[in-house]
């Protein structure tokens, strides 16, 4: 049951897999989404803030910042094992902003976040928080866990995660107007014929059959898919599916010990 890399960088991961059940590819993928531990600001003490957002925008803003969570995996404790001391699964944020009369108005941008832990940060430090205006300033304390997306959209380490069907591209060498209509450079021509040049890039839309009918035929391959994910840069592709993997592992070897328990 061979599975091939199709591609994989920094932000991108791309497989071929042949023989497994896409119900198994499925809840693989489910488990990305799912229960990948991502680090995330979860409670936030507003100190000061007489900044346009309200405290709960604000807070809401710092939710949704993406932070370098690698290390994070190591070093901090999953929300299950977290009973005892707060230090194993918790770090903390501050920001500090103060806008004087005088001075134009400001962004305040994640960079201005200072963090306890140094492999804690966010990914990027130009995403903007809030605009302060003159005289305006911004005071707050955040702590940040690991958590799981089944909890909060925030925790999510993915912008895609699908298994798609394996395409079968056939088509006759007169029928050029596919190339044109194809969304995804499916189709490469020269002295006016047609072939196909990058089958794996179809995505079964058919808007090539729309204009070259029985001419052309798209299948997809039986028990063959390609898994495909995108990391919003809080952890690398690999370690999204290593870790999506293990948790599934871990239910399913709970599972197996509840049932062993009622038997
Ligand atoms: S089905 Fe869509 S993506 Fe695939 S070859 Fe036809 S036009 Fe291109």
């Amino acid at each position: 049951m061979p599975v091939y890399l199709r591609f994989s960088d920094d932000n991108r991961l791309g497989l071929i897999v042949e023989g497994y059940l896409l119900a198994l590819l499925n809840a693989i993928r489910r488990s990305v989404i799912l229960y990948t531990p991502v680090m995330a600001v979860d409670e936030v003490y507003i100190i000061e803030n007489n900044s346009p957002l309200y405290d709960e925008m604000l807070a809401h803003r710092l939710g949704m910042v993406p932070f370098d969570s690698e290390e994070a995996l190591t070093k901090y404790k999953r929300p299950e094992e977290c009973s005892g001391d707060e230090r194993d699964c918790t770090t903390k944020v501050y920001l500090v902003k103060k806008v004087e009369s005088g001075e134009s108005p400001t962004w305040v941008y994640t960079k201005d976040l200072k963090s306890d832990d140094p492999e804690v940060k966010p990914i990027s430090g130009d995403i903007p928080i809030v605009l302060l205006a003159q005289g305006q300033s911004v005071s707050l304390e955040a702590k940040l866990r690991l958590g799981y997306g089944i909890e909060h959209a925030k925790f999510i380490p993915v912008s895609v995660a699908v298994v798609r069907y394996y395409p079968k591209v056939e088509i006759a060498e007169d029928c050029v107007k596919a190339a044109e209509v194809c969304p995804r450079k499916v189709f490469e021509v020269s002295d006016e014929k047609i072939k196909v040049a990058n089958e794996e890039d179809c995505i079964l839309c058919e808007e090539c059959v729309k204009v070259c009918g029985e001419k052309v035929r798209i299948t997809a391959v039986e028990n063959k898919y390609i898994f495909e994910l995108e990391s919003t840069g809080v952890l690398r592709p690999k370690t999204i599916l290593r870790e999506a993997i293990k948790s599934l592992r871990r239910k399913l070897q709970e599972f197996s010990e509840k049932v062993g328990v009622l038997s």
